[in-house]
C-alpha cells in the first residue's frame, strides 16, 4: 500500500482525462492520471473514429486513445492503472483511495470518469448478459454474422451500433419504445436505407427467453407495444441493448451537487464543481453533447481552471499529512 500526492490528480482515462492531463502537465504540474479499469474506455469500444479532428482517414479507437496516452506521458503525465474507490473532499488535500489499496492526495482534482451503458433492469436481461445479451455492438457484433439480431434504443448509440450490426447479420430488427429516433438526420437516413433493417417502433423488451441446454445463451425476446400492450416473441440468439449512458458518479455522491440524472453539476462555461479545487470534465458533466471533442475540450478547461485555484492561497488550512507520501508529483 502506498501514499502519492499529486498537485493536480486526473480521475480516468478517457479524451477528457488524458486532454486535461496534455494541458496540466504542459503547465508544469506534472499530473497524476489514474485510468480505472479501462484507459480510454469509450472510445477503445469503436472500431473507427471519424469525427476527431487531426486525422484525414477514419482513425481506430484504441489507437486515437494510445495516442492519447502517450502524449500525456511524453509531456509528464504520470498515468496509473488503479480504480478510485473512495474520495473526501472534506479535508485538503483531497484524500482517495485506490481499489489497489494505494491512497492518493490531491491538491486539485479533475473528475473524468465518464459515463457507463445503460441496462433495461430486466431480471433476465442479468442472467443472459454475456450469453448473448451484450451492450457492445463494436465488440460482439462480430459472432453474429449472417444470424439475426434484436437491438433496442434509438439514440446516436443504438443507431451507430445497429448500422455496424447491419454489416454483419443478415437481419437486424432495431426495438424502439417511441414513433421515431433520437439520433442524427445522417445517420437515421443511413440506417432506414439498409434492407436488412427493420425497426419495431412503440414497443419495449419486456423479457429475454433463453435456454441452459445443451448451453446457456439467448433464444429470443417478448417485446411489448407501449399502445396496445400486446405482446409477441422474437427469436434471436443476439440482443444488443443501446439505451444510452449514466455518469460515473456514484462514488462523488454526498461530497459534490449533483445535476440532473447524476450528472456532476458545474458552474456555466466552467468545469468548477461546488467544491473550490475540485473540477469535473467530458461526459460526467454532459448529457447533451457527449462527443469525444467535446469531452477532451472540457478536459483542456479544467487542467487550466486547476492551474487558476493553485495559483490562488488557499482558504482553508491544508490537512497535517499523517502518511507516509512514497510519491510526489509536481
Ligand atoms: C459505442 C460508442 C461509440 C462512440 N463513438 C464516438 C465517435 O465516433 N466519435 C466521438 O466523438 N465520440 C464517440 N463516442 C462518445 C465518446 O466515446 C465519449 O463522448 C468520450 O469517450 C467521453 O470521454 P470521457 O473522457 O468523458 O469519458 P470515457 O471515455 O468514458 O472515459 C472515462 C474514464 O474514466 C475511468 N474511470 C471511471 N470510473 C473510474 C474510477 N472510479 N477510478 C478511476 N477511473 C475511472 C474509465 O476507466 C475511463 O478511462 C462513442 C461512444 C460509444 C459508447
Amino acid at each position: 500500500m502506498n501514499a502519492h500526492h499529486a498537485r493536480v490528480l486526473i480521475i480516468g482515462g478517457g479524451p477528457a482525462g488524458y486532454n486535461a492531463a496534455i494541458y496540466a502537465a504542459r503547465a508544469n504540474l506534472k499530473p497524476l492520471l489514474v485510468t480505472g479499469l479501462q484507459a480510454g474506455r469509450r472510445l477503445t469500444t469503436m472500431a473507427y473514429v471519424e469525427n476527431f479532428p487531426g486525422f484525414a482517414e477514419p482513425v481506430e479507437g484504441p489507437l486515437l486513445m494510445e495516442q492519447m496516452r502517450q502524449q500525456a506521458e511524453n509531456v509528464g503525465t504520470k498515468v496509473m492503472h488503479d480504480i478510485i474507490t473512495s474520495v473526501d473532499f472534506w479535508k485538503r488535500p483531497f484524500r482517495l483511495q485506490g481499489h489497489s489499496g494505494d491512497t492518493y492526495l490531491a491538491d486539485a482534482l479533475i473528475i473524468a470518469t465518464g459515463a457507463q451503458a445503460r441496462r433495461l433492469g430486466l431480471p433476465s436481461e442479468k442472467k443472459f448478459n454475456g450469453f448473448g445479451v451484450s451492450a457492445s455492438a463494436i465488440f460482439n457484433g462480430v459472432f453474429y454474422r449472417n444470424e439475426e439480431v434484436v437491438i433496442v434504443g434509438g439514440g446516436n448509440t443504438a443507431v451507430r451500433a445497429a448500422l455496424h450490426l447491419s454489416n454483419l447479420a443478415s437481419k437486424v430488427t432495431v426495438v424502439h419504445r417511441r414513433d421515431r429516433f433520437r439520433a442524427e438526420s445522417i445517420l437515421k437516413d443511413r440506417l432506414l436505407s439498409k434492407p436488412n433493417v427493420t425497426v419495431i417502433w412503440n414497443h419495449v423488451i419486456d423479457e429475454v427467453n433463453g435456454e441452459h441446454e445443451p448451453s446457456k445463451w439467448v433464444t429470443g425476446v417478448r417485446i411489448r407495444d407501449v399502445k396496445t400492450e400486446d405482446v409477441r416473441e422474437l427469436p434471436t440468439h443476439g440482443l444488443f441493448v443501446a439505451i444510452g449512458h449514466d455518469p460515473a458518479t456514484a462514488l462523488f455522491r454526498g461530497q459534490l451537487d449533483m445535476a440532473r440524472a447524476g450528472y456532476i453539476k458545474v458552474g456555466s462555461w466552467s468545469t468548477k464543481t461546488s467544491v473550490p479545487g475540485v473540477l469535473a470534465a467530458g461526459d460526467v458533466i454532459d448529457p447533451v453533447f457527449r462527443r469525444a471533442i467535446s469531452a477532451a475540450a472540457m478536459g483542456s478547461m479544467a487542467a487550466q481552471e486547476a492551474e487558476k485555484f493553485l495559483a490562488e492561497p488557499l482558504v482553508t488550512p491544508v490537512e497535517t499529512r499523517e502518511i507516509e507520501i512514497i510519491g510526489v508529483y509536481g
